[in-house]
Protein backbone atom coordinates (compact mmCIF):
# COMPACT_ATOMS: atom_id res chain seq x y z
CA UNK A 1 0.00 0.00 0.00
CA UNK A 2 1.26 3.11 -0.86
CA UNK A 3 -0.12 6.44 0.42
CA UNK A 4 -1.54 7.97 -3.00
CA UNK A 5 -2.28 11.36 -2.26
CA UNK A 6 -5.13 13.30 -4.81
CA UNK A 7 -3.28 15.43 -6.78
CA UNK A 8 -6.18 17.38 -8.17
CA UNK A 9 -8.38 17.87 -5.04
CA UNK A 10 -7.45 19.64 -1.86
CA UNK A 11 -10.42 18.69 0.20
CA UNK A 12 -10.32 14.99 -1.01
CA UNK A 13 -5.76 15.16 0.25
CA UNK A 14 -6.75 17.14 3.16
CA UNK A 15 -9.18 14.05 4.03
CA UNK A 16 -6.21 11.59 3.03
CA UNK A 17 -3.98 13.28 5.54
CA UNK A 18 -5.70 13.59 8.56
CA UNK A 19 -6.62 9.89 8.18
CA UNK A 20 -2.76 9.26 7.85
CA UNK A 21 -1.77 11.04 10.93
CA UNK A 22 -4.25 8.72 12.78
CA UNK A 23 -2.94 5.51 11.57
CA UNK A 24 -2.09 2.73 14.49
CA UNK A 25 0.57 1.86 12.56
CA UNK A 26 2.38 4.29 10.44
CA UNK A 27 4.97 2.16 8.68
CA UNK A 28 4.01 1.84 5.28
CA UNK A 29 3.74 5.85 5.53
CA UNK A 30 7.36 6.17 6.48
CA UNK A 31 8.89 3.14 4.08
CA UNK A 32 7.47 5.37 1.52
CA UNK A 33 8.58 8.46 2.22
CA UNK A 34 12.11 6.80 2.92
CA UNK A 35 11.79 5.81 -0.76
CA UNK A 36 10.87 9.33 -1.77
CA UNK A 37 13.99 10.49 0.09
CA UNK A 38 16.25 7.79 -1.23
CA UNK A 39 15.11 8.75 -5.22
CA UNK A 40 15.08 12.51 -5.13
CA UNK A 41 18.38 13.31 -2.33
CA UNK A 42 20.09 9.85 -2.59
CA UNK A 43 21.52 9.23 0.64
CA UNK A 44 22.68 12.82 1.58
CA UNK A 45 22.28 14.64 4.53
CA UNK A 46 23.34 18.39 4.37
CA UNK A 47 24.37 19.92 7.54
CA UNK A 48 24.07 23.60 7.96
CA UNK A 49 25.60 26.33 10.16
CA UNK A 50 23.38 28.47 12.59
CA UNK A 51 24.55 31.64 13.86
CA UNK A 52 21.83 33.66 16.12
CA UNK A 53 23.38 36.44 15.93
CA UNK A 54 20.96 38.94 18.00
CA UNK A 55 18.56 37.54 20.42
CA UNK A 56 16.29 41.04 20.67
CA UNK A 57 12.96 40.21 19.84
CA UNK A 58 9.83 43.42 19.29
CA UNK A 59 7.29 40.55 19.14
CA UNK A 60 5.27 38.70 22.28
CA UNK A 61 4.91 35.01 20.38
CA UNK A 62 3.45 33.41 23.87
CA UNK A 63 5.71 30.44 22.64
CA UNK A 64 9.01 31.57 22.63
CA UNK A 65 11.67 32.46 25.63
CA UNK A 66 13.31 35.49 23.62
CA UNK A 67 9.85 37.18 23.31
CA UNK A 68 9.77 41.01 24.32
CA UNK A 69 8.22 40.64 27.15
CA UNK A 70 10.26 38.13 28.89
CA UNK A 71 12.36 40.19 31.14
CA UNK A 72 14.86 37.14 32.57
CA UNK A 73 16.50 36.76 29.32
CA UNK A 74 20.27 38.65 29.16
CA UNK A 75 20.17 40.20 25.53
CA UNK A 76 22.91 40.40 23.12
CA UNK A 77 23.94 41.86 19.49
CA UNK A 78 26.43 40.15 17.73
CA UNK A 79 28.37 43.85 15.93
CA UNK A 80 28.30 43.14 11.82
CA UNK A 81 32.16 42.72 11.69
CA UNK A 82 32.04 39.96 14.30
CA UNK A 83 28.86 38.31 12.50
CA UNK A 84 31.16 38.36 9.35
CA UNK A 85 34.16 36.84 11.03
CA UNK A 86 32.44 33.93 13.11
CA UNK A 87 29.99 32.77 9.47
CA UNK A 88 33.75 32.98 7.49
CA UNK A 89 34.89 30.48 10.09
CA UNK A 90 31.79 28.15 9.12
CA UNK A 91 32.84 28.19 5.91
CA UNK A 92 36.52 27.07 7.06
CA UNK A 93 34.73 24.12 8.53
CA UNK A 94 33.35 22.98 5.62
CA UNK A 95 30.10 24.42 5.88
CA UNK A 96 28.21 25.09 2.55
CA UNK A 97 25.77 26.81 3.82
CA UNK A 98 24.98 29.18 7.00
CA UNK A 99 21.90 30.71 8.51
CA UNK A 100 21.96 33.95 9.83
CA UNK A 101 19.08 33.76 12.54
CA UNK A 102 17.67 36.65 15.36
CA UNK A 103 14.77 37.92 16.81
CA UNK A 104 12.87 39.86 15.06
CA UNK A 105 15.40 43.38 15.77
CA UNK A 106 15.02 46.64 13.95
CA UNK A 107 18.83 47.88 15.07
CA UNK A 108 19.67 45.76 12.07
CA UNK A 109 18.43 48.13 9.16
CA UNK A 110 18.26 46.23 5.82
CA UNK A 111 21.53 48.12 4.87
CA UNK A 112 23.53 46.62 7.79
CA UNK A 113 22.00 43.22 6.80
CA UNK A 114 22.79 43.82 2.98
CA UNK A 115 26.28 44.49 4.20
CA UNK A 116 26.73 41.54 6.13
CA UNK A 117 25.16 39.24 3.48
CA UNK A 118 27.77 40.58 1.02
CA UNK A 119 30.63 40.51 2.88
CA UNK A 120 29.66 37.06 4.03
CA UNK A 121 29.34 35.75 0.47
CA UNK A 122 32.30 36.60 -0.80
CA UNK A 123 33.88 33.10 0.30
CA UNK A 124 31.17 31.83 -1.40
CA UNK A 125 29.22 30.10 1.08
CA UNK A 126 24.90 29.92 0.42
CA UNK A 127 23.59 32.01 2.72
CA UNK A 128 19.71 31.67 4.66
CA UNK A 129 18.73 34.57 6.35
CA UNK A 130 16.00 34.28 9.21
CA UNK A 131 15.45 37.68 11.06
CA UNK A 132 11.08 37.32 10.81
CA UNK A 133 8.92 40.27 8.78
CA UNK A 134 10.11 42.52 6.87
CA UNK A 135 8.90 45.01 3.99
CA UNK A 136 8.81 43.61 0.36
CA UNK A 137 11.31 45.96 -0.45
CA UNK A 138 13.62 45.19 2.19
CA UNK A 139 13.56 41.36 0.96
CA UNK A 140 14.02 42.62 -2.07
CA UNK A 141 17.33 43.88 -1.26
CA UNK A 142 18.68 41.95 0.56
CA UNK A 143 18.11 39.33 -1.86
CA UNK A 144 20.13 41.18 -4.72
CA UNK A 145 22.85 41.72 -2.02
CA UNK A 146 23.22 38.03 -2.44
CA UNK A 147 20.88 36.11 0.36
CA UNK A 148 19.69 33.03 -1.23
CA UNK A 149 17.37 31.74 0.78
CA UNK A 150 14.84 32.88 3.65
CA UNK A 151 13.60 31.31 6.36
CA UNK A 152 10.05 32.05 7.91
CA UNK A 153 7.64 29.55 9.68
CA UNK A 154 4.46 29.80 9.34
CA UNK A 155 4.31 27.97 12.62
CA UNK A 156 0.66 27.29 12.13
CA UNK A 157 -1.60 27.20 9.43
CA UNK A 158 -5.14 28.09 12.26
CA UNK A 159 -5.73 31.83 11.80
CA UNK A 160 -7.07 31.85 15.55
CA UNK A 161 -4.81 29.55 17.09
CA UNK A 162 -2.46 31.77 14.77
CA UNK A 163 -3.97 35.22 16.27
CA UNK A 164 -4.12 33.19 20.01
CA UNK A 165 -0.09 32.64 20.14
CA UNK A 166 0.89 35.64 18.18
CA UNK A 167 -0.42 38.71 19.84
CA UNK A 168 1.52 41.15 17.31
CA UNK A 169 0.39 39.76 13.91
CA UNK A 170 -1.62 37.21 11.81
CA UNK A 171 -1.31 34.99 9.76
CA UNK A 172 -2.36 36.65 6.75
CA UNK A 173 0.83 38.98 7.42
CA UNK A 174 3.21 35.68 7.35
CA UNK A 175 1.67 34.11 4.84
CA UNK A 176 2.49 37.47 2.50
CA UNK A 177 5.90 37.94 3.77
CA UNK A 178 6.20 33.97 2.68
CA UNK A 179 4.90 34.78 -0.93
CA UNK A 180 6.82 38.01 -1.22
CA UNK A 181 10.03 35.41 -0.79
CA UNK A 182 9.08 32.70 -2.83
CA UNK A 183 8.46 36.21 -5.72
CA UNK A 184 11.58 37.43 -5.21
CA UNK A 185 13.53 34.04 -6.16
CA UNK A 186 14.62 33.03 -2.64
CA UNK A 187 14.76 29.64 -1.91
CA UNK A 188 11.73 29.86 0.53
CA UNK A 189 11.60 27.62 3.56
CA UNK A 190 8.29 27.96 6.03
CA UNK A 191 7.48 25.11 8.69
CA UNK A 192 5.32 24.89 11.90
CA UNK A 193 5.12 23.07 15.61
CA UNK A 194 3.71 20.25 16.39
CA UNK A 195 1.56 19.80 19.98
CA UNK A 196 0.32 23.70 20.02
CA UNK A 197 -2.69 24.45 22.38
CA UNK A 198 -5.72 22.72 20.52
CA UNK A 199 -4.14 22.14 17.59
CA UNK A 200 -5.78 19.32 15.95
CA UNK A 201 -5.08 16.02 12.92
CA UNK A 202 -7.00 18.62 10.58
CA UNK A 203 -4.64 21.53 11.66
CA UNK A 204 -1.16 19.81 11.05
CA UNK A 205 -3.19 18.66 7.58
CA UNK A 206 -3.48 22.44 6.80
CA UNK A 207 -0.30 23.26 7.88
CA UNK A 208 1.36 20.56 5.23
CA UNK A 209 -1.21 21.77 2.86
CA UNK A 210 0.01 25.34 3.20
CA UNK A 211 3.40 24.60 2.55
CA UNK A 212 2.45 23.48 -0.20
CA UNK A 213 0.58 26.26 -1.39
CA UNK A 214 3.42 28.43 -0.88
CA UNK A 215 5.25 26.48 -2.61
CA UNK A 216 8.16 25.78 -0.32
CA UNK A 217 11.77 24.61 -0.75
CA UNK A 218 12.08 23.62 2.69
CA UNK A 219 10.09 23.05 5.83
CA UNK A 220 11.17 23.36 9.77
CA UNK A 221 8.20 20.64 11.60
CA UNK A 222 9.66 20.31 15.15
CA UNK A 223 7.63 19.82 18.48
CA UNK A 224 6.83 22.91 20.47
CA UNK A 225 8.63 22.47 23.91
CA UNK A 226 7.73 24.95 26.60
CA UNK A 227 9.57 27.83 28.13
CA UNK A 228 9.11 28.32 31.56
CA UNK A 229 9.10 32.51 31.31
CA UNK A 230 6.55 32.48 28.63
CA UNK A 231 2.93 32.29 29.22
CA UNK A 232 2.49 28.51 27.81
CA UNK A 233 4.89 27.31 30.44
CA UNK A 234 2.33 25.18 32.22
CA UNK A 235 1.68 23.18 28.28
CA UNK A 236 2.42 20.01 27.61
CA UNK A 237 5.40 19.35 24.54
CA UNK A 238 4.71 18.32 21.59
CA UNK A 239 4.92 14.41 20.67
CA UNK A 240 7.76 12.88 18.86
CA UNK A 241 5.56 10.59 16.85
CA UNK A 242 3.41 13.27 15.99
CA UNK A 243 6.39 15.20 14.46
CA UNK A 244 8.00 11.98 12.82
CA UNK A 245 4.65 11.37 10.96
CA UNK A 246 4.18 15.49 9.91
CA UNK A 247 7.82 15.10 8.48
CA UNK A 248 7.54 12.08 6.87
CA UNK A 249 4.22 13.34 5.05
CA UNK A 250 5.57 16.50 4.36
CA UNK A 251 8.33 14.70 2.03
CA UNK A 252 5.38 12.86 -0.09
CA UNK A 253 4.06 15.78 -0.76
CA UNK A 254 7.18 17.75 -1.08
CA UNK A 255 9.60 15.33 -2.47
CA UNK A 256 12.46 17.85 -3.44
CA UNK A 257 12.11 20.11 -0.26
CA UNK A 258 14.80 20.15 1.96
CA UNK A 259 13.27 18.97 5.50
CA UNK A 260 15.22 19.56 8.83
CA UNK A 261 15.87 17.30 11.71
CA UNK A 262 15.01 20.17 13.61
CA UNK A 263 16.82 20.78 16.71
CA UNK A 264 13.80 20.97 19.36
CA UNK A 265 13.09 17.16 18.61
CA UNK A 266 16.86 16.48 19.28
CA UNK A 267 16.18 18.26 22.88
CA UNK A 268 12.92 15.90 23.49
CA UNK A 269 14.74 12.53 22.01
CA UNK A 270 18.08 12.23 20.25
CA UNK A 271 17.41 8.94 18.79
CA UNK A 272 14.13 9.74 17.15
CA UNK A 273 15.84 13.06 16.07
CA UNK A 274 18.42 10.56 14.03
CA UNK A 275 15.04 8.22 13.00
CA UNK A 276 14.28 10.87 11.20
CA UNK A 277 17.11 10.82 8.35
CA UNK A 278 15.40 7.28 7.11
CA UNK A 279 11.47 8.76 7.00
CA UNK A 280 11.98 12.39 5.50
CA UNK A 281 14.66 14.64 6.48
CA UNK A 282 17.63 15.24 4.81
CA UNK A 283 18.84 18.24 6.73
CA UNK A 284 20.30 18.72 10.01
CA UNK A 285 21.90 22.31 11.65
CA UNK A 286 24.32 22.74 14.35
CA UNK A 287 24.60 26.15 15.73
CA UNK A 288 28.00 28.22 15.35
CA UNK A 289 26.47 30.57 17.76
CA UNK A 290 30.05 32.01 20.28
CA UNK A 291 29.67 30.67 23.87
CA UNK A 292 29.22 33.70 25.32
CA UNK A 293 25.85 33.92 23.52
CA UNK A 294 24.64 30.81 23.02
CA UNK A 295 23.03 30.22 26.29
CA UNK A 296 20.98 33.34 25.89
CA UNK A 297 19.40 32.15 22.70
CA UNK A 298 16.51 30.37 24.57
CA UNK A 299 13.78 29.91 22.22
CA UNK A 300 13.09 26.42 24.35
CA UNK A 301 14.91 25.30 27.14
CA UNK A 302 17.68 22.58 26.23
CA UNK A 303 21.06 21.58 26.90
CA UNK A 304 23.77 22.97 25.24
CA UNK A 305 27.77 22.12 25.10
CA UNK A 306 30.43 24.36 24.20
CA UNK A 307 30.82 25.56 20.34
CA UNK A 308 34.07 24.19 18.25
CA UNK A 309 32.63 24.91 14.83
CA UNK A 310 35.01 22.37 13.24
CA UNK A 311 35.17 19.15 15.86
CA UNK A 312 31.30 19.76 15.84
CA UNK A 313 31.32 19.89 12.17
CA UNK A 314 34.02 16.25 12.03
CA UNK A 315 31.16 14.62 14.87
CA UNK A 316 28.39 14.81 12.51
CA UNK A 317 29.88 14.12 9.52
CA UNK A 318 30.67 10.83 11.57
CA UNK A 319 27.34 10.45 13.33
CA UNK A 320 25.74 10.52 9.77
CA UNK A 321 28.08 8.12 8.09
CA UNK A 322 27.48 5.70 10.92
CA UNK A 323 23.36 5.98 9.99
CA UNK A 324 24.80 4.80 6.33
CA UNK A 325 24.01 8.28 4.94
CA UNK A 326 26.49 10.67 3.11
CA UNK A 327 26.86 13.58 4.89
CA UNK A 328 27.96 17.05 2.62
N1 LIG B 1 12.55 35.70 14.42
C1 LIG B 1 12.69 34.65 13.43
C2 LIG B 1 13.27 33.38 14.02
C3 LIG B 1 12.33 32.70 14.98
S1 LIG B 1 13.02 31.49 16.01
C4 LIG B 1 11.35 34.42 12.78
O1 LIG B 1 10.37 35.02 13.16
O2 LIG B 1 11.29 33.64 11.85
C5 LIG B 1 12.94 30.08 15.01
C6 LIG B 1 11.81 29.10 15.26
O3 LIG B 1 11.84 28.55 16.55
C7 LIG B 1 10.42 29.67 15.18
O4 LIG B 1 10.04 29.85 13.86
C8 LIG B 1 9.58 28.63 15.91
O5 LIG B 1 9.01 27.69 15.00
C9 LIG B 1 10.59 27.92 16.80
N2 LIG B 1 10.21 28.05 18.21
C10 LIG B 1 10.06 29.17 18.95
N3 LIG B 1 9.66 28.88 20.20
C11 LIG B 1 9.56 27.53 20.26
C12 LIG B 1 9.17 26.61 21.29
N4 LIG B 1 8.83 27.03 22.50
N5 LIG B 1 9.20 25.30 21.00
C13 LIG B 1 9.56 24.86 19.77
N6 LIG B 1 9.91 25.67 18.77
C14 LIG B 1 9.91 27.00 19.00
Amino acid sequence: MTLVLNKEDREERKKQLVQALALSDFSKVYKEADEIQRNHKQDIISIRAILEFSNYCKRQCIYCGLNCKNTKVVRYRMEPAEIIKESLKAKDAGYETIVLQSGEDLYYTAEMLGHIVKEVKKCGIVITLSCGERSFEEYAYLRSCGADRYLLKHETADPALYEYLHPCGTLEERTNCLRNLKKLGYETGSGFMIGLPNQTHETIAEDLLLLEDIGCDMAGIGPFISHPDTPLKHAENGSTEMTKRAVALARILLPNANLPATTSLGVIDNDEKNNLFSCGANVIMRKITPDTYKKYYEIYPSQLGQTDILKERRELETLISNLGKIPK
